[in-house]
C-alpha cells in the first residue's frame, strides 16, 4: 500500500515512523525547506530557541508519552530533564502561587490554602482522576467525557481557586477557558502534575530523533501539495510541484480546513462535511519574544490579571553563558498583521514587542532582558500553513470535541487526518491522534 503523508511537522513524522513499524514505506511531503513545522528550533547569535515546545506532561516513567516514545525507540535518542524547581509558578493579580509537582501534593496544598473549598477540591480531583488515562485503545477514545471544565467545577466559588485550576487550559486551548473540553483537561492536568519534563535540545531534538529513526520513508522537502485527487473509489493521487503522484491512501497533518480546500471536486456528503469543518472555531493567536534574561529562572512564570488579555508568560528553556534563554509569550491578533505592507508589519511588530517587554519588566522585576528575535501570528501561520495563526489550530472546546467532526478517519475514502487539530494539540495530542489513526492501518508482513 502506497501512502503519502502531507506535512513534515511532529505529526507527519510520527505518522511515518508508526507506519514504518507496521511495515509500510510512506512518503512525506513538506512544503518548507526543512522538517519540523511548529516544533522547529532556531539559533540567533548562537543561542538556541524553541518555537513551539517548552515542556510536556506524561513524561514520567510508565506514563502515556514516556511509554509511547519508548516503544518507538525515541527515548534512546532524547534526554528528558526535570525542572530544578516546580514547573509552573502563577502570579494572579501579583500574588504568587507555586504549583508543586505531584497531583496528590497539589491537592493537599490547595486544600490547605482553600480550606473552605476542601470538599469541592476533592470532588474536582476525583473527576480528573476518572478521565485522566490517556489511551489510544478504541474503548477509551470513543468514550469522551463531553462536559466542559466550567460544568465540572461549577460548585467551586472561590475566584482565585477557579483561576488556579483554569491555568491548565492554556496548554491546549486558551487562557481561563471554562468551555474547554474537560476530557482533555483532565488528561493534561493530572499528567502534567505527575510527569512534567523538558527535553534536552527542545523541539529541534524531538524532530531530529524522529527524522533519524526513519528508515524506509521518502522525505520530500520544498514539496507543497496543492491538490488532492479522488475518483469513485476515494482518494488516489496528489499534485506536488505540478506533478501528479498516485497513492492508495493520503494522510494530511495540515489543518483540515486547508486540506479540504485541496479538492477540486467534492460530492454532496463531502461538501456538508467540509462545511462543518469550516465552521469550527480556532484557538487564539499569540506573539513570542525570544530573549536572554540575566537571572536564573527555573520555573515557567505565568502572569494573570482579571481579563484573559492580561495574560503574559516567561518560559525558560535552557542556560546560555550564565543567562536564561526564554520565550515571552502573550496573546496577539492575526487580523492586526494581515494585509500590512513589509514596512507597516515591521513597525507594528516592534511596537507590540516594546509594549509587552515594558509590561513584563514591570510585572517580573527583571531588568536585563536582551531581545534576540520575535514572532507574530503571521509566523505561526508561516510554519503551519494553518488558519489565522491560531496557536493550537482548531479550538479544543467541549462543544467541538463532542461534535466528533474531526476524527482521523474522514468522509473522503482513503483520506485520513493527523495533527494538532484532530484530537488535541501538543506532544500528547499529536501522539494520541496518530496512535488512534494507526488503527486504520493494519500491520503488514
Ligand atoms: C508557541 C507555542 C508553544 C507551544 N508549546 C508547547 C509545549 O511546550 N509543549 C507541547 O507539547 N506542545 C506545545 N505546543 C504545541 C505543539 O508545538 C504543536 O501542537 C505541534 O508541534 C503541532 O504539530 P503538527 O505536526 O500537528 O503541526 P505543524 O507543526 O503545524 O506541522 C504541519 C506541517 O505541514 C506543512 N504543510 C502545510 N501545508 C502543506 C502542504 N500543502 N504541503 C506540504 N506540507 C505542508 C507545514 O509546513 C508544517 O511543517 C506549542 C505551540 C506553540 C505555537
Amino acid at each position: 500500500m502506497n501512502i503519502a503523508v502531507i506535512g513534515g511537522g511532529l505529526s507527519g513524522l510520527l505518522c511515518a515512523l508508526m507506519l514504518e513499524k507496521r511495515g509500510y514505506c510512506p512518503t512525506i511531503y513538506e512544503r518548507l525547506h526543512k522538517l519540523g513545522g511548529v516544533l522547529d528550533s532556531f539559533k540567533r547569535k548562537k543561542v538556541l530557541f524553541d518555537i513551539g515546545f517548552h515542556y510536556s506532561g506524561a513524561l514520567e516513567k510508565d506514563q502515556y508519552l514516556y511509554n509511547s516514545m519508548d516503544s518507538l525507540g525515541l527515548l534512546d535518542r532524547l534526554k528528558l530533564e526535570d525542572y530544578e524547581e516546580n514547573f509552573d509558578t502563577l502570579f494572579l493579580n501579583d500574588k504568587r502561587y507555586i504549583i508543586p509537582d505531584g497531583s496528590q501534593n497539589f491537592k493537599k496544598k490547595l486544600q490547605s490554602d482553600f480550606p473552605h473549598e476542601a470538599k469541592n477540591i476533592e470532588t474536582f480531583f476525583e473527576a480528573c482522576y476518572e478521565s485522566c488515562i490517556i489511551s489510544s485503545q478504541p474503548e477509551s477514545f470513543v468514550k469522551v467525557d463531553s462536559r466542559s471544565i466550567g460544568e465540572v467545577m461549577k460548585d467551586i466559588e472561590d475566584e482565585r481557586l477557579r483561576k488556579i485550576f483554569l491555568h491548565f487550559t492554556i496548554f491546549y486551548s486558551t487562557v481561563f477557558f471554562e468551555n474547554g473540553s474537560f476530557d482533555f483537561y483532565a488528561k493534561i492536568f493530572i499528567n502534567m502534575l505527575d510527569g512534567t519534563k523538558k527535553i534536552k535540545g527542545g523541539g529541534g531534538a524531538i524532530i531530529n530523533a524522529l527524522k533519524d529513526s526513519l528508515k524506509s520513508t521518502t522525505i520530500k522537502t520544498k514539496s507543497e501539495v496543492t491538490e488532492i485527487l479522488q475518483d469513485e473509489n476515494g482518494v488516489n493521487a496528489l499534485i506536488c510541484n505540478g506533478k501528479k503522484n498516485s497513492y492508495d491512501a493520503i494522510i494530511s497533518s495540515v489543518h483540515p480546513k486547508v486540506t479540504m480546500m485541496m479538492f477540486n471536486e467534492l460530492n454532496k456528503k463531502q461538501t456538508r462535511y467540509t462545511k462543518h469543518i469550516d465552521e469550527l472555531e480556532e484557538s487564539p493567536s499569540f506573539i513570542s519574544i525570544f530573549c536572554l534574561i540575566d537571572e536564573k529562572i527555573n520555573s515557567n512564570l505565568y502572569y494573570y490579571g482579571d481579563k484573559s488579555e492580561d495574560f503574559i508568560s516567561i518560559l525558560p528553556s535552557r542556560e546560555h553563558e550564565g543567562k536564561t534563554v526564554c520565550t515571552i509569550l502573550t496573546g496577539s491578533y492575526y487580523k492586526d498583521y494581515k494585509n500590512l505592507s513589509k514596512e507597516e508589519y515591521k513597525i507594528k511588530k516592534e511596537k507590540e514587542c516594546a509594549f509587552h517587554l515594558k509590561r513584563i519588566k514591570e510585572l517580573s522585576g527583571f531588568k536585563n532582558i536582551e531581545v534576540l528575535d520575535s514572532s507574530t501570528p503571521m509566523t505561526k501561520q508561516f510554519y503551519s500553513n494553518g488558519v489565522e495563526g491560531s496557536i493550537y489550530g482548531v479550538l479544543c472546546s467541549a462543544k467541538q470535541k463532542s461534535l466528533s467532526v474531526l476524527m482521523p478517519r474522514t468522509r473522503v475514502k482513503n483520506l485520513y487526518f493527523a495533527g494538532e487539530n484532530i484530537i488535541a494539540p501538543g506532544l500528547i495530542g499529536a501522539f494520541l491522534g496518530v496512535e488512534i489513526l494507526m488503527h486504520y492501518f493494519k500491520e503488514i508482513k
